[in-house]
């Protein structure tokens, strides 16, 4: 009987040794977990979470700001009949303080107590592989330093559920600030793949500009953004259809002088309210979220300390201050964990008109985020015009110069890994693109080399849910024969009527 006992427990320790070995690098599969670092409003900010109050302030909520907005809107709508600057910017700032005075962090740079993201996931289950992630979130008003280390102990937990030793980061957008400052804080130990989407990484000039108080309406950035957005727009069963018109009506407009006459006439208003709902709402509310003063990049940054008044001394200084550190580092952080065997692979956007309301419009992006920015120091040529020819006849080494001339990827930090679409919509789900994706995450070589079909420029075709090489200037006749919808047809009838002017002239 004892010799029985004692052969039991012997089973018993080893079953229980075997435990930590699975654990420890102890799933089979080969394919280690994937990561997503969410983009910016990847949670829900929520007021007095789980009383009768209870309102979630962001993503925002459109009955409450529908509300709001009834609350001020006679004021508003009497003094833009009176076009009185002064009490236009009242009711604005009346109204911005009501969305979103509770959202503004204190001096420390910390969250009112009653305001919080009361959903942020915890990684649950085992269950991984190419089709399947655990997605992290964080409150995007706050520190990315703080959102790095919570990113540390998510990855410990995956790890542990998953029985792998390494993670695949796939980041979003915001994202990319986040693994910046977990590149800064932690390295590259035990991460595998590296993806980083539309992010940030140097900033944007649209956070720049606006935290410096540039702002501007440009009536043919802002038709070019109509254009850009609309095949984006859910209109229902004639999506098609009402795109195309929405595309003819916004060029007819333009070519009336209707959107130049409104640009300037809300330019002014703007100039003239601008100074007001800065100093009494954006400044105290949106100059405290330490998350958007990391997408301010560093050729604005101390002009942008001085225009957001921020405070000399205290923590909200200090955390806002702290991210230039994972700013500055983010090119050498990538090629550190690039040359140690790290699969990396940034892509970007290019061609798409920006937000049309800041100084910089000209500078091509995916709509929010500027390709110089995503692609660690890409040169690019103004949005829809390719690169000048001074600079053209000066380049030698045209290895990495795009089929359209519009971006030379010779001055990125990683020349080697950054991909480029053309006309790729910030973020905007694409199948052909998540096959690129599978394709770093599996292959032992990755790079702009590796895979005939991903070349280094690609050109998303949004309607087929593809990409495909670049392989000359924008096309309008090549797009409609591949892609023959009413809005294409309706974009090459424009391009042979802009033709048409070009040479009356
Ligand atoms: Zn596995």
């Amino acid at each position: 009987m004892k010799k029985i006992i004692s052969l039991l427990l012997c089973a018993v320790i080893l079953c229980c040794a075997a435990v930590p070995a699975l654990a420890d690098g102890g799933c089979p599969c080969g394919f280690s977990p994937i990561i997503y670092v969410g983009p910016l409003g990847c949670s829900s900010i929520v007021r007095d979470a789980g009383t009768d109050n209870e309102q979630q302030l962001w993503k925002i909520d459109t009955k409450f700001l529908l509300t709001n907005l009834k609350d001020v809107l006679p004021q508003l709508t009497k003094a833009m009949l009176l076009r009185n600057a002064e009490q236009i910017g009242d009711a604005l700032v009346k109204f911005v303080n009501a969305c979103f005075g509770d959202l503004a962090l204190d001096s420390e740079g910390r969250s009112k107590a009653n305001v919080t993201t009361p959903e942020l996931n915890v990684p649950q289950g085992d269950r991984h592989g190419p089709d399947s992630d655990y997605y992290f979130d964080y409150d995007f008003r706050l520190d990315p330093y703080e959102h790095a280390d919570r990113l540390h102990e998510f990855i410990a937990q995956v790890k542990a559920l998953t029985g792998h030793d390494s993670v695949k980061l796939k980041c979003s957008s915001m994202g990319g600030v986040v693994l910046s400052a977990y590149l800064d804080k932690y390295g590259y130990d035990g991460i595998d793949v590296i993806i980083c989407r539309c992010c940030p990484l140097l900033g944007t000039a649209v956070a720049g500009e606006a935290f410096c108080g540039k702002i501007e309406l440009n009536a043919t950035a802002l038709t070019r953004y109509g254009e850009d957005a609309i095949p984006y727009l859910e209109t229902g069963f004639a999506d098609d259809i009402i795109e195309g018109t929405l595309y003819a009506l916004l060029n007819v407009l333009k070519g009336a002088g209707v959107i130049d006459g409104l640009c300037s006439l809300g330019d002014r208003l703007i100039q003239d309210a601008a100074d007001k709902v800065f100093q009494e709402a954006l400044i105290p509310i949106f100059g405290t979220f330490l998350g958007i003063w990391a997408f301010v990049p560093e050729e604005y940054f101390d002009e942008a300390v001085r225009f957001m008044n921020v405070p000399a001394q205290g923590g909200l200084h200090d955390k806002i201050f702290a991210y230039r550190s994972a700013m500055a580092h983010i090119k050498e952080n990538l090629k550190a964990a690039r040359n140690d065997g790290v699969k990396v692979c940034l892509i970007c956007g290019y061609n798409v008109q920006r937000t049309p309301l800041v100084t910089l419009w000209k500078s091509t992006s995916d709509g929010t985020v500027d390709t110089k920015y995503a692609s660690l120091g890409a040169t690019c040529g103004s949005v829809k015009e390719p690169l000048d020819d001074a600079y053209l006849n000066a380049l030698e080494n045209k290895e990495y110069l795009s089929p359209d001339h519009m971006i030379d990827a010779s001055t990125c930090a990683l020349p080697e890994c950054t991909w480029f679409v053309r006309d790729w919509l910030h973020c905007n789900g694409n199948a052909g693109i998540d096959e690129l994706f599978n394709l770093v995450m599996t292959s032992d070589e990755v790079s702009v080399r590796s895979f005939e079909e991903f070349p280094q420029f690609l050109e998303a075709d949004d309607d087929a849910d593809t990409v495909r090489p670049v392989t000359g200037a924008p096309n309008a006749w090549a797009r409609l024969k591949s892609s023959p919808s009413y809005l294409n047809f309706i974009r090459f009838l424009f391009s042979i009527v802009k033709q048409l002017i070009l040479l009356v002239k």
